[in-house]
């Protein structure tokens, strides 16, 4: 049995009082049982979530992570080491702002994802086609070739240790979201190819959608089978609403 999992990804968003505002708000939640949450500060707040979150059922993530697993000379970047040492248990990987406005490529997030499973943090693997490629009919090549590199790269195994976020990029921060069904077709898509792999990674596999979950669309999105939760921009960033989209979770 999956557990579920609510992850909110605050990008590029905060200051110390609004985090420290946000984080007054997430400690007053009462997180279900069979729910894992999780947040993912900018670095700059990291340390102050997880002094913050101490003691609630709340992980941190970065947001993204070195190519490489140790400290050393590489200015500006962060190692997985130093992330796992501040106490992240989670990173984002491949995240559709960092491929297409940073201009990661599948070699280096291939080479992030394995930095972070090297110091024991769990990769949330995004992948998720652009509005061109859904008109296309390119969706399912399009995610299946992402997944795909990584599999070829690092193998199926280190999918038991990682999750993987459907996120199509044409509703992210745009307040379009797929329908349960469109997300579903994805899901399921991304589950055969695990399987064809690996029968019990790809059961075991955690599945999220994102693209303007809110709570007022995530039970539907949340029940549809092969939906093990979501990876929520926008609407994490108020601790009421990110509530909301826990509590359906949970149902
Ligand atoms: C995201 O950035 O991962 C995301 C899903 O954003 P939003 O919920 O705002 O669409």
């Amino acid at each position: 049995m999956r557990r579920t999992m609510v992850a909110g990804n605050w990008k590029m968003h905060g200051t110390r009082a609004s985090v420290a505002e946000l984080i007054t708000g997430l400690s007053a939640l009462t997180v279900p049982s069979g729910v894992d949450v999780a947040v993912f500060p900018s670095f700059l707040h990291i340390g102050q979530a997880i002094d913050g979150l101490k003691g609630q059922a709340i992980a941190v993530g970065a947001q993204n992570v070195a190519v490489q697993p140790e400290q050393g000379a590489l200015t500006g970047e962060v190692a997985s080491s130093q992330l796992a040492d501040a106490g992240c248990t989670l990173v984002l990987v491949g995240h559709s702002e960092r491929r297409q406005l940073i201009g990661e490529s599948d070699e280096v997030l291939i080479r992030k994802f394995a930095a972070a499973q090297a110091q024991g943090l769990t990769p949330v693997l995004c992948v998720g086609e652009t509005l061109e490629q859904r008109q296309a009919e390119q969706t399912l090549e399009v995610v299946g070739r992402q997944l795909g590199s990584v599999i070829e790269a690092l193998g199926i195994e280190v999918f038991a240790r990682a999750v993987i976020a459907y996120e199509p990029v044409w509703a992210i921060g745009t307040g379009l979201t797929a329908t349960p069904q469109q997300a579903q077709d994805v899901h399921a898509a991304i589950r055969a190819q695990l399987a064809a792999e690996n029968a019990e990674v790809a059961q075991g596999a955690r599945l999220l959608y994102g693209g303007s979950v809110k709570a007022a669309n995530a039970v539907e999105l949340f029940g549809m089978p092969d939906i093990d939760g979501g990876l929520i921009g926008g609407a994490s960033l108020n601790a009421d609403e990110f509530g909301a989209i826990i509590r359906a979770a949970g149902n």
